[in-house]
């Protein structure tokens, strides 16, 4: 590991649990539209699909909603652990343009890529580290 400057980890870690919060609330008022919606709905046949649809997007949008919690929580525990802005791949510092764009980022511009191509081909299934 190359001991370059280190990012100004408060200034993120300010940033992510913002981040963190907005997520929370916006899923929160996604639940609320959902259960709001669903009373609204007339329950006869012909809705019942469109109702699943529905439900199928709010699912799906949730999921991507707590994955990216998972990564900001992540992201806080790697300020924690002080490996903050280093990348999991190559540990090299990644850029702060990259932090800034996303403070969640694990890997530098490059072996993101990398890897993004690796789940393109099939090679990788998961881009997450397995659960603990
Ligand atoms: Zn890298």
């Amino acid at each position: 590991m190359k001991n370059g400057p280190k990012p100004k980890t408060a200034a993120y870690r300010k940033l992510l649990e913002r981040k963190a919060e907005e997520v929370r609330q916006s899923m929160s008022a996604q639940k609320a539209a959902q259960v709001v919606a669903r009373l609204d709905v007339p329950s006869d046949e012909g809705d019942l699909s469109q109702q699943h649809h529905e439900e199928w997007i709010f699912l799906n949008r949730n999921t991507i909603d707590i994955k990216l919690l998972r990564e900001i929580s992540d992201a806080l525990l790697r300020i924690d652990q002080d490996t903050y802005g280093i990348c999991l791949e190559c540990e090299e510092p990644i850029s702060p343009k990259r932090l800034d764009a996303v403070p969640w980022a694990r890997y530098c511009v490059t072996c993101q890529e990398r890897i993004a191509a690796r789940i393109a081909d099939g090679e990788l299934v998961e881009f997450q580290e397995a659960d603990k």
